[in-house]
């Protein structure tokens, strides 16, 4: 059995998320791709015990994570039992419930039947008593919020969820679940939204609702599934996302506007001696508006070069400036 880096919390930073107890590695591991049923089982357990080996205690689920939908969960459960059930105590592990994920009108969206029969699914799959964080995974327009909050505060009253979460929800729909929740007793503490240097929206009004709100945040996709490195300046690798045929990072989604952008990007990056990868990690962190950058990896390796982004965190304002104007 795995036993874990005695030094796997010197290095790593942990911040308070939003005002909550809680702290999340500054880096965080995302299993939406690489764990499914047609992964390497080996890999997956490198790549767990290579993030845990570096501090990162959180790993991030949702039912849907596959595919098949449900296979990282049983996978993750998997390594859990056999690698770091020790670790339990020492591990924020999360899941979610918002996309389609079985036939049926109750098997999709923000109803209380929805989310509550998916969390009791996910404990199963997982071997888990209880998750950390669970997240309502995108806002559902049929559902009365008040309906997709009270059964977010059952779930944590009923010990299925330490936490709760929404990911996906704009800035006025956080800022009304927010009230709803506080109302109720139980406090939204994380939000999950996209974030990357291309995609930037939660800039405009959603950062200052969770400052306002007191909640944290969490970036998914903060690398833009791997074109935010310079693995795609030369042409599109075998072994990469985008020549894996995922239906989220496609060939034709590599533009010639976007490899000038990420060329000059890279330039930005040698200057101040990072990889684009970890000059686009720090680019998330700076500020300290972010709790944690919710990474993804293929390769152990990946995550090692990441989390030494920790090493240069700070920009100039020259290099700011240099980064927009590589952006325009
Ligand atoms: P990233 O933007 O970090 O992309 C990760 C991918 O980029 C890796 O799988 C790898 O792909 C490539 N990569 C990572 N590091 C490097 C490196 N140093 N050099 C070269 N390539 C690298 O994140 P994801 O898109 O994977 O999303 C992360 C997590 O966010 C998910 O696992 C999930 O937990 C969460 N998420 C949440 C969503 C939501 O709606 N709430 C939606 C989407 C994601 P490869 O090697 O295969 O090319």
């Amino acid at each position: 059995m795995y036993i874990a880096n005695k030094e796997r919390y010197e290095t790593m930073k942990y911040n308070r998320c939003g005002k909550s107890g809680l702290l999340l590695p500054a880096f965080s591991l995302g299993l939406w791709h690489n764990f499914g049923s047609n992964d390497s089982y080996d890999n997956m357990v490198d790549l767990l015990t290579t993030a845990f080996d570096l501090g990162i205690t959180h790993f991030d689920l949702a039912n849907n994570y596959g595919p098949y939908p449900g296979s990282a969960e049983e996978n993750f459960g998997k390594v859990l039992k056999h690698e770091l059930s020790p670790y339990r105590d020492e591990l924020i592990i999360s899941t979610k419930a918002g996309y389609g994920m079985w036939d049926g009108p109750y098997g999709d969206h923000g109803s209380r039947k929805y989310l509550i029969a998916s969390l009791d699914q996910s404990l199963k799959r997982m071997g888990l008593e209880y998750v950390d964080i669970f997240y309502h995974h995108r806002p559902d327009p049929d559902t009365p919020m008040e309906e997709t909050a009270s059964a977010l505060d059952h779930i944590v009253r009923s010990g299925k969820a330490l936490y709760v979460g929404i990911s996906n929800y704009n800035a006025e729909q956080t800022k009304q679940m927010a009230e709803i929740m506080k109302s109720l007793g139980t406090p939204l503490v994380i939000h999950q939204p996209r974030y990357n240097m291309f995609e930037r929206w939660i800039e405009n009004g959603l950062q200052d609702v969770l400052k306002d709100e007191g909640i944290g945040s969490i970036s998914f996709c903060p690398l833009a599934q791997g074109l935010l490195t310079n693995k795609y300046i030369n042409g599109i690798p075998a072994d990469s996302r985008a020549a894996k045929s995922s239906p989220f990072l496609t060939k034709e989604g590599i533009t010639a506007d976007k490899i000038e952008k990420i060329v000059k990007l890279n330039k930005i990056a040698e200057n101040r001696g990072q990889s684009l990868a970890q000059m686009a990690c720090a680019w998330n962190l700076r500020g300290g508006k972010l709790t944690s950058v919710l990474l993804g990896a293929s390769k152990a390796s990946q995550i090692i070069e990441n989390v030494n982004s920790l090493n240069n965190l700070d920009f100039t304002q020259d290099e700011l400036n240099a980064i927009e104007d590589a952006l325009k």
